[in-house]
């Protein structure tokens, strides 16, 4: 504890304002170092084993320089795949976000977004529609074009799925720029429906992707600016 007698060597006795402003201080920087160590003490098992699943996650997520064209870094997310163990881990993650739980339907994306989706559809109950890619879809479809971060394309709905559902949390692989997800998002709001979300494996966050949407994002990797760097 702080010994006033102590401060009178230095003249701080006869300022009491600045007695009263130092022991605050100590005594606020006490009990943030107490919180924060029983915190630790309490939960470093859990911190250290979200921090090595994020790592053993992360490790699967290959990284393809130049690919599909020159200056993309391409995130292959279907190593997740061959270890089951981690990508059940993971589908159990997504699956517990709010935007899942609180969601009506789930639109998955062509191709990659399919896996997922699926598999979150089954572990939380919720029924899945597709957003696919020109001419794979039968019957009445309704269509909308957008631009890739490495091309353009275009994105079709099945007609039948407006007529069931109102809200669709969208689930893929990646966020990069948002063209895909807002290529979505357009078609259905068009129709008089609308996206409640979207949770995505990876996300590109120098590409800003997020900011496109005013409904809640969540991914469960972040590629950060210094890492893709450091890949180039
Ligand atoms: P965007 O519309 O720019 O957000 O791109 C997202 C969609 O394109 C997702 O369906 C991804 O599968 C794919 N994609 C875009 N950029 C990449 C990338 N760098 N690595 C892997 N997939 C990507």
């Amino acid at each position: 504890m702080l010994n006033f007698s102590n401060l009178n060597l230095i003249g701080i006795k006869n300022f009491p304002c600045i007695k009263i402003k130092l022991s605050f201080k100590i005594i606020f920087q006490a009990t943030i170092s107490g919180v924060i160590a029983w915190f630790f003490k309490n939960n470093y098992k859990d911190i250290l084993c979200w921090f090595w699943k994020m790592k053993e996650l992360e490790d699967l997520i290959l990284t393809y320089k130049d690919f599909p064209k020159k200056g993309i870094d391409f995130k292959d997310v279907l190593g997740i795949i061959q270890e089951p163990e981690v990508f059940k881990k993971l589908i159990l993650k997504m699956s517990s976000s709010t935007i899942i739980k609180n969601c009506e339907t789930i639109i998955s994306i062509d191709a990659r977004g399919f896996i997922f989706g699926s598999a979150i559809s089954l572990q939380a109950s919720k029924p899945m529609v597709v957003a696919r890619k020109p001419g794979k879809l039968p019957g009445d479809i309704i269509k909308q074009n957008y631009n890739l971060e490495y091309g353009e394309s275009s994105l079709s709905i099945q007609k039948s799925v407006l007529g069931k559902y109102d809200s669709f949390a969208v689930v893929d692989d990646l966020l990069a720029t948002g063209g895909t997800v807002n290529c979505v998002s357009n078609l259905l709001k068009n129709n008089g429906k609308e996206v409640s979300g979207l949770i995505t494996v990876v996300e590109l966050t120098k590409l800003k992707g997020r900011s496109k949407f005013k409904f809640p994002v969540e991914s469960v990797i972040t590629f950060w600016n210094i890492k893709n760097y450091f890949l180039k």
